[in-house]
């Protein structure tokens, strides 16, 4: 006989799965919730192993080599470290989830199969490679980032002319994505502008304004550490998903002619390039084409992604 577990094409299911894109959102966002709290407060004990009075001291004396090295940039990757923890909780809930409905489709389709149909092996080496290689990636990202936002910071990259205190300030909170730190310099400058020509003198201004920095940066480190929590996690949960099915060819319980679908959220808060590559298939083992020309193996466009694939039985 030959090999009667693989499937083939035989009956026509549904490409959505609701319930399945269900089930694996519930483990996202408990595991998101938990993860975006956690990062930002490891971030705010790494900014307390700082010396801002030191800090403080060599900026005003214009010691700015002395203030780059008194950051304990080494330190920093222990933030991020423990994600490997949280990769690999994700990828093994999402794996044993999706093969819970992975059997049951393939019952339906397949009766006779022998049951159980399909474990899903979380010690397979490829999730241990995996995590470790992603989670050296993120820790290198976020690093040069936040090495980034202090450095631009420090050489005083952009037009606003800044004082000590407020180049401290800066430097206080490092965490930030260049592009928030860059927003958050350009925003204290123009409340201090706001408060001028509101009529207060300019040391009230400039202390108003700085009021309004420390909370403005405090909302951008929440949203840095929810897009990277979102984003971190949905990438482990859909290879988690991926990884299932990889284990499924191995098996010989799949054919590798079998497709799989973009599936994207839609709603208004859905990116036109989302939009654009939902409902496209390619076979189970191709790597999806995204909008800036890199090729991936799960469905994720771009940070905040919450796009899904799913296999098509038909
Ligand atoms: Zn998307």
């Amino acid at each position: 006989m030959s090999d009667v577990r693989v499937i083939v094409p035989v009956l026509k299911a549904s490409s959505r799965q609701p319930t399945k894109r269900q089930a694996l959102r519930k483990i996202f966002e408990d595991s998101t919730d938990i993860l975006e709290a956690d990062l930002k407060s490891r971030i705010l004990l790494f900014r307390k192993k700082i010396n801002f009075h030191k800090v403080l001291e060599e900026l005003e004396k214009g010691n700015w080599k002395k203030v780059e090295k008194m950051l304990p940039w080494d330190k920093y990757p222990d933030v991020f470290k423990y994600l490997d923890k949280k990769y690999f909780e994700g990828i093994s809930a999402s794996g044993t989830k999706s093969r819970e409905f992975f059997n049951r489709s393939i019952s339906q389709i397949m009766p006779v199969v022998v049951k159980p149909l399909m474990r899903f092996d979380e010690k397979n080496p490829r999730i241990k490679k995996w995590i470790n290689q992603n989670t050296g990636a993120l820790i290198k990202d976020i690093s040069e980032n936040s090495r980034e936002a202090i450095a631009d910071t420090m050489k005083q990259g952009f037009r606003v002319a800044r004082t000590p205190l407020e180049i401290s300030d800066e430097i206080r909170h490092v965490g930030l994505h260049p592009r928030q730190m860059k927003a958050a310099i350009n925003y204290r400058s123009s409340q201090v502008d706001n408060y001028l020509d509101l009529g207060y003198s300019t040391s009230i201004a400039r202390r108003k304004a700085r009021d309004d920095f420390y909370t403005y940066s405090d909302r951008a480190l929440t949203s840095r550490t929810k897009t990277i929590a979102r984003t971190e996690m949905h990438r482990a949960i859909n290879t988690g998903q991926r990884e299932m099915w990889q284990q499924a060819l191995d098996q010989k319980i799949l054919d590798p002619s079998i497709e799989k679908e973009w599936v994207a959220t839609m709603d208004i808060k859905t990116c036109p390039d989302c939009v654009a590559i939902n409902g496209k298939r390619i076979k189970i083992n191709e790597k999806w084409l995204l909008a800036d020309g890199t090729k991936s193996d799960i469905a994720q466009m771009h940070p905040n992604c919450r796009c899904d694939e799913v296999l098509i039985f038909e």
